[in-house]
């Protein structure tokens, strides 16, 4: 009766699967097949067989036994009952139940049912996404949004429990209080004994005497929820704020899934980010570069006046040091980069052209020392 079961295919996942890679597997096998979700004849054999599967990958020392020995005690059986998190019986498919009576193998693991079920039906609440949008100014200031959240949530009548008042319960006739029943089932290979999470309890051991009429029974129920959280300052598009614990509620002891916010940020005018520098181009009338002057520019909040030199060559990039964006978690701020580009006019009167000649005349002897470069090299090109 070898124990041939490959936990890596349980999971659907590959040999050299990392850490996350597992625990997401056991997340979507788990729910596909959870007792309370999939009513489908052997789906609460194969939750246990994803939990079994997921209790061995996830440790380091069980995956590296079971992946050396093919055992993740490190030997055959060795071990089992003294390590709880184990409990080991649970690793059976109908097959390997040929030729025992089922009694042979209960007395062989010394009858720990009852915490293996315990510890395999608790089932981690769900993660929940949610989107929020911001504005350019909130993202970089960081603010408090209030956020609607529709979540499963713990029934606070009964705690949880899914019975009147939170107390009234017997123990599951059908299971003894285990959690875990067995079932004979005619098969093509003659009658089969095979056991399982109790259907008549979903493996909790308890019967509710009297429903909680709050939440039918469920122990939990579907809220909605304003959920007031605060952004960060630096804050950028598509970046996910993560609240522990804030998803959805875990049943029969499970942990709550936690509470992904990703983040949407609307574009500014004007402005462009580039992690936490801004960056922005401005045309402006090329006698403003020749003369010099000055020009308004917009800051996240507000805006700040940047100096023309005279003579400022078009496509010049001026440098404004902790105008940009403030990083993340840090009191530091990104710059503000400004690109000035001179703009011809699109038209000329008669008046400006003669103007214009003058300029040119009067400006002969200046030197345009690029311009020169440049035709000199057309010159002796070969
Ligand atoms: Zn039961
Ligand atoms: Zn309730």
């Amino acid at each position: 009766m070898a124990n041939k079961k490959n936990f890596y295919e349980t999971l659907g996942v590959d040999k050299n699967a990392s850490d996350d890679e597992i625990k997401s597997a056991y997340r979507r096998m788990a729910k596909k097949y959870h007792p309370d979700i999939n009513k489908e004849e052997g789906a609460a054999e194969k939750f246990k067989e994803v939990n079994e599967a997921y209790e061995v990958l996830s440790d380091k020392t069980k995956r590296s036994n079971y992946d050396q020995y093919g055992d993740p005690n490190g030997g055959f059986f060795g071990g089992n009952g003294g390590n709880g998190g184990n409990g080991g019986f649970s690793g059976f498919s109908q097959g390997d139940f040929g030729g025992f009576n089922f009694d042979d193998i209960f007395s062989m693991f010394g009858g720990g049912f009852g915490k293996t079920s315990r510890t395999s039906s608790a089932v981690r609440g769900e993660d929940i996404q949610v989107q929020v949008n911001l504005s350019f100014k909130e993202a970089a200031l960081g603010c408090k949004k209030d956020i609607n959240v529709t979540k499963v949530e713990s029934c606070s009548d009964c705690k949880g429990t899914g019975a009147k008042g939170g107390t009234e319960y017997t123990t599951c006739t059908a299971c003894g209080g285990s959690g875990i029943a067995t079932y004979t089932e005619t098969t093509l290979f003659g009658r089969m004994v095979r056991q399982g999470v109790c259907k008549e309890c979903s493996g909790t051991g308890k019967k509710i005497k009297t429903k909680c009429a709050s939440c039918n029974g469920a122990g939990s129920k579907k809220v909605n929820k304003v959920v007031s959280i605060d952004i960060p300052a630096g804050i950028d598009n598509h970046q996910v704020i993560t609240v522990r614990n804030g998803g959805n509620a875990g049943s029969r002891g499970g942990s709550n899934g936690d509470l992904h916010i990703i983040v949407n940020v609307k574009n500014h005018k004007l402005l462009e980010r580039e992690g936490y520098d801004l960056k922005i181009k401005i045309f402006v009338p090329f006698y403003l570069l020749l003369k010099g002057g000055s020009i308004d520019v917009p800051l996240v909040d507000g805006c700040t006046t940047l100096k023309i030199p005279e003579l400022t060559q078009s496509n010049t990039v001026f440098k404004i040091k902790g105008k940009g964006l403030k990083h993340l978690n840090r009191s530091v701020y990104g710059d503000l980069i400004v690109t000035l580009v001179g703009e011809s006019p699109k038209s000329m009167s008669k008046e400006d052209k003669k103007v214009l000649d003058n300029l040119i005349k009067s400006m002969e002897d200046n030197t345009f020392a690029r311009y020169k470069s440049y035709l000199k090299d057309m010159e002796s090109l070969d």
